[in-house]
């Protein structure tokens, strides 16, 4: 019975008239009515494979309900480089717009996750491949400004194949303008999650995904820099089973944990108040070390402040 639905789903008109009624499951082969699977958030019941889910659905799922305020939607892709490739570049930021309904690969905007104020980038894969652009840096910048304004946590959810090939190196660019502000994220000693969710490749993956403080992806999410192929014609010898997917980054030390999407929010609270109390309980030494620079002490005023007890309430921490 699946057999003959399967079959006539493949057919274009059909597709059209009925879309996505029935989803089949790419790791398992199961076949499965699109409603049991939203009901476990795009999970497939049978083998746990997550599907790709828009950004509104993953904020959806890591969010507490209703905190969500987006920022800087208004922003906009330029052209500085009139690039035009099989199309213009033009072309396909209209095209993109027209498929998503979005200007950029990324939401960004407050909220709350377990009642702690969090900063939040969400990348969308189905926004031209969620690359990374100049508008996409700019945004993750400005959350971070955000996030070190309100002293609070920062995530990124990453799901993108890397830096935008048509705005070139104005692309490139973000990864060390993306880097830099996290540094200073960092210095705040203010936490930041990355998620990886698949794929998590390229100039994404080489930069801030990366960098976080705390590294997770989900089950099965293909991460790594350059594709298979290019690897295997380059380093001439077969790649492992499992190669550049979360499991084996995991085993190889690359990422912290594994998070399955239905546990994500709950995770994630539990590790902002876990930093929260970390911060409390900051040691002196990061405060005092602040304070010196500030001072601009000879070494003998820098000794004596090191070996002063300062007030918790002067910490910029
Ligand atoms: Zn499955």
């Amino acid at each position: 019975m699946f057999g003959n639905i399967f079959s006539s789903m493949m057919s274009d008109s059909v597709k059209q008239e009925v879309p996505e009624q029935w989803i089949k499951c790419p790791k398992c082969s199961a076949l499965m009515y699109y409603k049991e699977v939203e009901a476990k958030q795009n999970v497939c019941p049978k083998c746990n494979h997550h599907f790709r889910i828009s950004a509104e659905k993953r904020i959806d799922s890591i969010v507490d309900e209703g905190s969500f305020v987006e920022h800087d939607q208004s922003l906009a892709p330029v052209d500085p480089l009139k690039f035009s490739d099989k199309k213009p570049y033009k072309k396909r930021l209209e095209e993109a717009k027209a498929k998503t309904g979005k200007t950029s690969s990324v939401m960004s905007g407050s909220c709350t996750i377990g009642a702690n104020p969090i900063e939040i980038v969400v990348f969308d894969f189905s926004f031209m491949g969620g690359s990374l652009g100049s508008v996409e840096g700019e945004k993750i910048v400005r959350a971070i400004g955000r996030a070190i304004e309100k002293e609070c946590g920062f995530i990124i959810v990453s799901a993108s194949g890397g830096a935008r090939m048509q705005e070139s190196t104005y692309s490139l660019l973000q990864m060390s303008k993306t880097s830099a502000a996290l540094n200073r994220l960092h210095q705040k000693g203010l936490p930041f999650i990355s998620i990886l969710t698949d794929p998590t490749m390229g100039g994404v993956s080489a930069s801030f995904a990366m960098l976080g403080d705390i590294i997770m992806a989900e089950p099965g999410a293909l991460i790594g820099f350059a594709g298979q192929r290019v690897i295997k014609q380059t380093v001439g010898v077969d790649l492992p089973e499992g190669f550049q997917r979360s499991e084996f980054l995991l085993e190889h030390g690359l990422i912290d944990m594994i998070v399955d999407r239905a546990d994500m929010h709950d995770t994630l609270s539990g590790l902002f108040k876990l930093f929260k109390k970390e911060k409390t309980m900051m040691p002196e030494k990061e405060v005092i070390e602040e304070d010196i620079t500030q001072e601009e002490g000879t070494e003998e005023e820098m000794l004596e402040v090191v070996s002063e007890d300062t007030p918790k309430e002067d910490s910029e921490v």
